[in-house]
Formats: structure tokens, sequence, C-alpha cells
């Protein structure tokens, strides 16, 4: 059966909402909601639509003024609604309520045993309740200083958003299943929702669990929140009373249902949902939560979604709530007034997923973050009852229990130890160079390249440069390479990276004349490849200055070529600038690690980029430009083809003519042999001075 307005939802065009484009927050975007009920499961389903179905008459407001549950208690805080008795009571882990008690700032700082904020673990509840001094609705019984007054003191924050990324089975989905649940009790004690946010009347508010899809969503965290809502003596009691009322005026004003919770007199509403954005935009909500929020960018654990556009869909829709919420405590001194929560929990999948960028990032005052491994947060867990784990596969343990996840979730190279033992210190980058806006006649900003050295070239070798020309979004990248016969390995010279900025995009003939030219000019350079196409007009010049150059574009047999040098130790980089430990933990953060440090940035963009089986391509929030170019260096120097100009050179320092080929010549990939190619190989050979 289909309801009304169908049609109109099938036509995408009047349904299109741009998704860059500011919407003002709608008042009920729920117009647009039309289903087809014989739909009850699965991604689209959308428990609220059916809800509204039922109640699509209009919204009698005496309802509100029906119910008294003036008898059942509004719990102090989020420790006593969670312990207490009479309300969920659950015992939570110490580390759990650690993070309550902060996030909701419902402990006194002053009264509270100083240390044990920090050591919270695995205390009984009797020694937390015995050293902890909780908040009763705001306000300490001890020194009766308010929330607002330790706010004030840089003592408290007011949170509403919480990143946790934490190993699996820590308890994470169970601290959002109780706050969810504390939410929805505090929520459903205030006298008119509506009313008190200044809303609609009878606006209804929602409480959202999302996940990679509506399965996952119900699985992880609708389920858990569902299991203690079911126990809870606190809302058995509730629910009991509006039986009472119901029966007594004849009207229905709650539903409890598998996969929704409705309560018709406040009017909130409590479901799971896959991450469908038409659904999640427009709404009002008072709280939601993503599961699962590192594995959003898809890989083989899940679908493709994008996390930011996930995020900034459900985070407008607590935007209502959280300025009405800021202002009854800026200017009505309401320190207790119940704001709208965003609780975003994940493992790990990679140093730049959606997780990790959150939790790093400390620009949001009011977001609350944790980053724990499994058996920091969980009592009953041990790092040696995981041994096994990590015995199997240490990579995939130290990501899923230790939360400490490699650079990269589908790894070109999966052992960052295979690329520490290819830098040779010896070697550094041969280059020095600064970067510079410069306005020119029209006032647009570039960037430029200023004071740029390099090292003298080697006598008798042949130099290779490979070039990844970004414009706005990519950095432009230049690596000088040769051969080093002795080793019978890639050697990097020098590297030259210029990242845009914002509204200051790189100057290309600049860099050209900048950098590529004098290289060219002062070493023996036999081959220019560039991986764009629109760098077309250089490789033209580099031909008629007498520099072959060409266009590549790297297929995925080269990689593998690569790796397979990277593993026999035949592609060797200098020292990076930055210690190699330090580029390996993920949790240093990306943009200042590798800013001006090329080589720094090269070795995290090796360690970073994703090979997805067809091809290779950047990590998640990181740039591949320098490894591209350095991969078309590395691509034509083993390349069969040119092993006469590139492989015939002295050894480092040293002149030595003809010292042999490569070992194993078939890793060199085929290429056509075309006569301009032999033509130009005299003139080549012609300028290398030997
Ligand atoms: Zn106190």
């Amino acid at each position: 059966m289909k309801l009304s307005g169908f049609d109109e939802y099938l036509d995408e065009g009047k349904l299109h909402l741009d998704e860059s484009s500011d919407l003002p927050e709608l008042a009920d975007a729920d117009d647009d909601d039309t289903l087809d009920v014989s739909v009850t499961h699965g991604d689209s389903y959308d428990p609220f639509a059916l809800v509204k179905r039922a109640l699509d008459s209009d919204f009698d407001s005496s309802v509100f003024d029906m119910v008294d549950d003036g008898d059942l208690p509004l719990a102090k805080n989020w420790l006593e609604f969670c312990a207490g008795p009479s309300f969920l009571n659950v015992k939570p882990f110490p580390k759990q309520i650690k993070f309550g008690l902060e996030f909701f700032a419902d402990y006194c700082p002053d009264c509270t045993d100083p240390k044990i904020m920090d050591e919270l673990f695995d205390q009984s509840l009797q020694e937390i309740y015995d050293r902890v001094q909780t908040l009763h609705r705001g306000v300490c019984p001890k020194c009766h200083k308010t929330r607002l007054d330790f706010v004030k003191e840089g003592k408290l924050r007011f949170y509403n958003e919480l990143a946790g990324c934490a190993g699996q089975r820590s308890g994470k989905s169970v601290w959002v299943a109780l706050t969810a649940n504390y939410q929805l009790h505090r929520y459903l004690k205030l006298p008119n929702p509506s009313y008190y946010f200044n809303l609609l009347p009878g606006q209804t508010l929602h409480m959202t669990f999302v996940a990679i899809t509506y399965g996952q969503a119900e699985d992880t965290l609708w389920q858990p929140f569902r299991d203690q809502y079911d126990r809870s003596p606190w809302f058995l009691e509730y629910n009991k009373l509006l039986d009472h009322y119901g029966s007594k005026y004849g009207v229905e004003l709650y539903e409890t249902k598998d996969t929704y919770l409705w309560y018709d007199h406040k009017r909130l509403t409590c479901y799971a949902s896959g991450p469908d954005k038409r659904k999640l935009r427009g709404r009002t909500r008072f709280f939601c939560s993503v599961d699962e929020l590192g594995w959003f960018h898809g890989t083989d654990k899940a679908v493709k979604l994008n996390p930011d556009q996930v995020c900034q869909a459900l985070e407008r829709s607590l935007r209502t709530i959280r300025s009405a919420v800021e202002k009854k405590r800026n200017t009505l001194q309401q320190f207790d007034a119940p704001d709208a929560v965003f609780a975003n929990i994940s493992s790990p999948s990679a140093a730049n997923d959606k997780i990790m960028r959150l939790v790093r990032d400390t620009s949001i005052p009011t977001r609350y973050a944790f980053h724990l491994p499994t058996w920091e947060m969980n009592p009953e867990i041990t790092r040696e009852s995981l041994e096994s784990e990590f015995m199997d596969n240490p990579v995939d343990a130290e990501r899923d229990y230790g939360a400490n996840p490699p650079l990269s979730d589908a790894p070109f190279i999966s052992n960052p130890e295979v690329l520490r033992a290819i830098i040779d210190t010896s070697y550094k980058n041969g280059c020095a160079y600064d970067a510079a806006s410069v306005l020119d006649k029209t006032y647009q900003a570039t960037l430029h390249i200023k004071n740029f050295h390099f090292e003298p070239a080697l006598p008798g070798i042949n130099y290779i440069i490979g070039i990844d020309t970004g414009y706005t979004k990519n950095a432009f990248a230049v690596v000088l390479q040769h051969f080093d016969a002795g080793r019978k390995a890639c050697i990097l010279d020098a590297v030259v990276e210029i990242r845009p900025r914002e509204g200051c995009p790189v100057h290309f003939p600049s860099m050209f004349s900048a950098v590529v030219e004098p290289l060219v000019a002062k070493y023996s350079v036999a081959l220019v490849v560039f991986d764009k196409w629109q760098s077309i007009d250089f490789q033209q010049e580099l031909q008629d200055k007498g520099t072959k150059a060409l266009r590549y574009s790297l297929k995925h047999e080269d990689f593998s070529i690569i790796r397979g040098l990277i593993l026999n130790r035949k592609a060797v980089l200098p020292g990076p600038e930055l210690a190699f430990n330090k580029i390996i933990d993920p949790s240093e953060d990306y943009s200042r690690m590798i800013d001006k440090r090329p080589i720094t940035h090269l070795i995290y963009q090796i360690l970073a980029v994703r090979d997805l089986g067809r091809t290779v391509t950047k990590g998640l929030g990181v740039d591949d430009d320098i490894f591209r170019a350095w991969c078309l260096g590395v691509k034509f120097l083993v390349d069969m083809d040119y092993e006469k100009i590139f492989q015939h050179g002295a050894v480092r320092g040293k002149r030595k003519k003809g010292l042999g080929f490569i070992q194993g010549r078939t890793i060199g990939a085929p290429m056509q042999r075309s006569n301009s190619y032999t033509n130009k190989l005299g003139s080549i050979l012609g300028r290398t001075k030997s």
C-alpha cells in the first residue's frame, strides 16, 4: 500500500536538496515522509513515518495536562540514573562512569577526591560513591556551588558531543545506551518539551541511532538501548502510569514497538536508522549517535559513505535545541537544561579516518573525546587475554583492540618496518627552499618557490625527475632520483613539495622555471616524467630544449613492481626530517607533522596510500603527490627500455661505468619501443657528460 505523495517522492527533482547549501532548519521536514508500509525492516525502513501515519490527526495539546508524572523522580545526575535501583539499575564500568560524570559535568571538582577521576578503572561502586561528590541537578550538596560556577572557574565544561575511539568490547556502545536512556528520562520529565525549547507546539523531537546499515544500527546501538530500557524499573513505572491515564481518558499515550518508542504526550520518538541523509536531515533531534564512524569510507568491511555528510546532517538536526539551551544558560542561568547530545563511537580503521580526526581535533570546546584500548576501558579484559589474537594478526589486533590503527586501512605496505629498512640516513633531502605567496597583477595570490638551493650533481650519472602536478587541491611534487649501479638500487636525491593553501594555488609556471629548469640545467636529467595531462605545456617546453619528457599514468602492475623493490630494499629513501617512530604514531596530527618536511611526508604517504586491488589511491585525508612523483621515477629507473640510460651510471660519489644491469630483468614493465624514442636516445646520451 502506498500513501499519498508517493509519486512526488519518486520524482527526485522535487526532493532534491543541495548537499552544500545551508538550508534553514526546517521546522518539520517530515512532510516529505511517505512510505510503503509493507517495509518493516532494512535501510529504507523508517519507523517514524509509521508512527506519524497513526498520529497525523491534529495534535491535541491537552494531553500534556492529562498526565501528572510528579510522583516519578528525576535522577539527580547521570550516575544516579544508571546505578540507582529505581532508575536503570545497572552497574557501569568505572571508566564509563568517568565519561558520564565528565560529559554531563555532574561532579563537584572541589569536593571530589582530586585523584579519583584519573584513576577510575576497577574501583567498586561504593568506593566511587565515597570518593566522588556528584552534583544534584547541577548543585553540589556539600559546598552548594553550581555547575555554572565551576564552568566559569574553568573546572567543568558544558559538553554536548562525544567522540569516543576505543577497542572492540571496550563497552563504548553500552555507554551510548546508558546515556541515551538518561537523555530520554530527562526529556520525559520536562513538562512540555516543545514549550520548554520554544518550538512549534507539538513538534516531535527525535532520538536516532545510526550505523552504516539499518541492521547494524539495530544490533549495536538500538538493542543495548532497548535492553536497558526494557529492564529499567523507572521506565516500567513510567509506562504503567501512562497506561493508567490512557485507560482513564481512552487514548493511547505511548507505543513501545520492537523498532521504535513513541511518547505521544511529550512528542518524543526513538529509533534506529540507516545512514540515509534524506531521513537524517530536517528533523529536530535531542539525541543521536553514530556507530563505527571510523569505517564509513568503504572497504571490504563496509559500504562507501561519506562520514562528514552524515555527521553534518545529524549535527544540524541538533542545532535548534542546542541554541535554546545555550540561551537558557546564558540569559536565564539555567545550568541544568538538558542539551541535545551527539555521541560518536567507533573503533579506528586508519590514522586519518573520521573518528581519529574527531578525537584529535581539539578546536570544538563542546566535544568530549576519549581514545583508549579495550583493556584500559573494560576492567574485565586484560591485554594478556587477547594474546592469541595479537599472535594471529598483530596489525589487526592492534587496530581492533589497541585502538591503534595503521596509517592505511588497505595498506600498500602493511609493515612500517619494511619502510624503516629502506631509509639510509647517510642521505638527506638534497635541496632546500621556501614557499611564498605572491600577488599577481590581478591581485590573485599564488604560491611560488623561493631560495631554491640544491646539492651538486654526481658526475657520470643520469638522473630522472618525476613530477605530480596538483593545482588547487593537491601539492606540486618534484622528485629527483638516480640509479646506483653499485647498490643496484634507486636512490632518492631530492624532493620539492609545495602544498596549496586555501585560496592560494600553486603557481605552475614558477615551479617549472624555478625548480624543474634549474635541476635540468645542473643535473644530467635523461628523462622527466609527468603524471597528469595538464602538464602538456611543460612536456613540450622540455622537449624543445632537448630533454626527453613524457606523461605516464601509473598502473597497478607498476605499483606491484615498486612494492617488490621496496621489499627487496632496491629503492632507498634519505633520512626523514622527523624520527621514524613519530611518523608512524597515529596520534600525531597529520598536517602539522608533514608541514615543510617532504621526506617525512613521502614516508607517510607510502604508508597511507590504499591498495584497492585494481588501483593504488590516496589514503584517507592524506595527499599522495610525492608518492606518485617518486613512483614515476622508480618505474622508469628500472624499466628495461631505459636500462642503458639509467643503470650504467657510476656508484655513489665515484665514477664507475658499466657496472652491469639490475638483476631479475623481468621486473621491468614491457613498453613499446618507438622510433622517436630511439632517435631521442642519441641526443640524451650525447648530453650526458661522462
Ligand atoms: Zn562541592
